[in-house]
């Protein structure tokens, strides 16, 4: 297989086009069609020339995710389902900043991105890891989620709430009618946050990840803030401190989701690795050379981890790290036993936090309705694939 031009960086691309004896204005131009135009073919290539882009595709493949289903409305959470070249599933969660309120559309959006199909770690409240983990996202299947959603809204439109795969792959040739990228801000891309909070664990394919996100970053690519993009980690304390001693300021939440030891082993494997001790110096590491607030996620599961003797421990945690809190009750998950506590519960525990003098947010979980806790959808969907696939083998 070729590799995706969407995962080199500039300065290979240059070293490939003077190869080529091709002025440097042609490599802008092509850039512009990956980043600004999100081109999905070499034909839309319409200004560089012919020879050139034969030249492109025998060195390079070019590949956007294919959306396969989309759930919710315009002016809520959306979720998207794509599949990508071999044929895997991924998912990721479209969020407008302002949730419109009478109507009118936000152009604002936070994207919260995939990383892997599956995930190896485990965590036993988690749909990601229940089927385990199966590869990881090479850089431009990680940043062409965001590519594919804006090509998606500038085609289909953001009055087209439910995209089939039919249109989703017939509105691949029609033209674009917004366009952003190189050099513009982040303001005018309609995705101008990225959360890397979907499927899979981020620091797990560090490399990638990195790649993925320099190219975003970078003015001849997405032109994002690396200020407007947050890692979400469960906690893999050497890629923490890889992290710091990263020049760019990317942001970093921690999933505690427990402030002991004893709570936290149970619900994720990963603190028998990497246990507080290790994970808070890693963290104190990062806050000392970044001189940035880190977010500690705290989902509230009942009976597992909202009592109130855990608030105690998790301020001691935060203030010793400068963080903020996240508290984010539960979302249910199809075949898990666990549940989110009631609201009285999730209320007092913010309270006690804020008593602690801890800057605490409550957040109710935004698409609940529409399996918006990572892992879902890709799970329900590959699982009714494989059923329908047995029961076409079994008939
Ligand atoms: N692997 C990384 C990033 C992906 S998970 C990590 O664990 O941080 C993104 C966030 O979703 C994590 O904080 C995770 O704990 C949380 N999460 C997973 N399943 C959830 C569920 N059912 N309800 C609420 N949050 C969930
Ligand atoms: Fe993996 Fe994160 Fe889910 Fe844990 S919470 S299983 S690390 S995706």
């Amino acid at each position: 297989m070729l590799p995706d031009i969407r995962s080199q960086n500039r300065d290979t691309l240059a070293a490939q086009f003077a190869s080529w004896n091709q002025p440097a204005y042609r490599l802008d131009q092509l850039l512009r069609w990956l980043y600004a135009r999100r081109a999905a073919s070499w034909d839309e290539m319409s200004n560089l020339p012919k020879a050139l882009r034969a030249q492109l595709a025998a060195v390079y493949s070019l590949n956007l995710p294919q959306l396969v289903t989309k759930q919710g409305s315009h002016d809520t959470t959306q979720k998207f389902l794509w599949r990508l070249a071999d044929g895997t599933l991924i998912e990721s969660v479209l969020i407008p900043a302002n949730p419109a309120l009478y109507g009118e559309a936000s152009d604002r959006h936070t994207l919260c991105i995939s990383t892997q199909v599956g995930c190896a770690y485990g965590c036993r409240f988690c749909a990601s890891g229940l089927d385990g983990f199966k590869r990881n996202l090479a850089p431009h299947e990680i940043s062409g989620q965001i590519l594919a959603i804006e090509r998606w809204a500038a085609t289909a439109g953001p009055e087209s709430r439910v995209q089939s795969p039919k249109s989703a792959a017939s509105s691949e040739s029609r033209p674009e009618t917004r366009d952003a990228g190189p050099g513009t801000p982040a303001a005018e891309r309609m995705v101008n946050n990225i959360v890397v909070m979907g499927m899979g664990e981020p620091m797990a394919n560090y490399d990638n990840l990195m790649t993925a996100l320099r190219t975003l970053n970078a003015p001849w690519g997405g032109g994002i803030g690396a200020r407007r993009i947050t890692i979400s980690t469960s906690g893999l304390a050497p890629r923490i401190r890889d992290l710091a001693n990263d020049p760019l300021q990317f942001r970093l939440a921690i999933s505690l989701h427990g402030a002991t030891d004893e709570v936290r082993e149970k619900i994720m494997p990963v603190n028998r690795k990497y246990p507080l001790r290790d994970l808070t110096a890693a963290c104190e590491y990062y806050v000392t050379h970044k001189g940035k607030m880190i977010t500690l996620e705290y989902i509230l599961i009942a009976g597992v981890n909202d009592s109130l003797a855990q608030t105690r421990p998790l301020a001691d945690l935060a203030h010793r790290l400068h963080a903020k809190v996240n508290l984010i009750p539960y979302n249910t998950v199809e075949g898990l036993p666990w549940s989110r506590p009631d609201d009285e519960t999730c209320e007092a525990f913010a309270s006690a936090l804020e008593h602690e003098g801890v800057t605490a947010t409550l957040r109710r979980e935004k698409g609940h309705d529409i399996d918006a806790a990572c892992g879902q959808l890709r799970l329900k969907t590959e699982r009714a694939e494989t059923n329908s696939e047995d029961a076409k083998t079994q008939s």
